[in-house]
């Protein structure tokens, strides 16, 4: 444990970071206070890799949707004899990559959808819940403090018929907001929408909101600069269709709530100073660090 700043490293790649040990730190305890707050249900839990069958994305609808986000993973696929031909160009700068072909993954943007790709099939007789956590990806286009490329998702997931999934969203809406202002990060609740690509992008958008599928808690990561750390969120049946699994019959619901690690670390950053080990007590009580660690 060390009283080192927090505060992440640039590496030239706008978006992507490197994250010291006292970094590290605070997000382990991120996740203790997370399980401490699911502790009263029993979600299984999940390691979730950074990527996903392509195929799983396509069906989830997440590439119709969002193409401008998706990291694919190229590979090449030429002949020994073509890449000698190439491989030069590595060194002079040209465009070695001409023979890259994409793959049958691609890069995990959200770390619940190979929960519900898991599900396919499933006739769910009562409710089921995961705790998923994943290194994922996005190609956002700026990078203001907390827009990140690459950041860490912790999720909770659930599965089961439409009363569960809207009541279960609901008290974990609550329950998250009441945790940020436990670690008195003054989060403001709103109604949100996805970044829907291209000319249906605003009927959509309008739709998710009139239907409140999406909440978000949104809190201050730099002087003026407010972001969603964590957001809540009911699909409908849009995950059971695609995937082919049920809840009494009907196509099967599912809620997740999604906490971005890196933006609340920075919050927290942002609202008590860059060395964690300073912060208030009660503060560090909340954020989930173990009784005792600062002496
Ligand atoms: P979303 O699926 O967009 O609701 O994302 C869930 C959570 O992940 C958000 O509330 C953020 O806290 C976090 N997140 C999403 N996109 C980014 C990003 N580009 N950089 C860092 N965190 C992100
Ligand atoms: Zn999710």
């Amino acid at each position: 444990l060390t009283d080192a700043d927090a505060r992440p490293l640039p590496t030239g790649a706008p978006g992507v970071f490197c994250y010291p040990e006292a970094f590290e730190q605070l997000l382990a305890e991120l996740r203790t206070a997370i399980a401490a707050l699911a502790a009263d249900e029993p979600f299984q839990r999940l390691a979730v890799p950074p990527v996903i069958a392509r195929s799983t994305l396509e069906r989830a609808g997440y590439v119709a949707s969002f193409p401008q986000l998706v990291g694919t993973v190229h590979s090449y696929a030429g002949t020994p004899r073509e890449w000698a031909a190439l491989a030069p160009l590595v060194v002079t700068g040209g465009d070695w990559h001409a023979h890259q072909r994409i793959g049958d993954l691609v890069l995990l943007p959200a770390a619940c959808y190979p929960v519900y790709a898991s599900l396919a099939g499933r006739e769910l007789t009562s409710p089921v819940r995961f705790a998923v956590e994943a290194s994922c990806f996005r190609q956002e286009v700026t990078s203001e403090t907390g827009r990140l490329r690459s950041f860490r998702m912790a999720e909770l997931v659930t599965a089961g018929d439409e009363a569960h999934c809207l009541a279960w969203r609901d008290r974990w809406l609550d329950r998250v907001g009441d945790w940020l202002t436990g670690c008195s990060l003054k989060p403001v609740v709103e109604v949100a929408d996805d970044p829907f690509f291209g000319a249906t992008a605003k009927l959509y958008q309008a739709a998710q909101r009139a239907q409140q599928l999406k909440y978000e808690l949104r809190v201050e990561l730099a002087d003026g600069l407010v972001q969603a750390v964590a957001s809540a969120n009911v699909h409908r049946d849009h995950f059971g269709e695609a995937f082919g699994f049920t809840s009494a019959g009907a196509p099967g619901q599912t809620a997740c709530t999604a906490f971005g690690l890196e933006r609340i670390a920075l919050a927290l950053l942002h609202a008590h100073g860059p060395h964690p080990r300073r912060w208030p007590a009660a503060v560090r009580a909340a954020v989930g660090a173990p009784a005792g660690a600062d002496r």
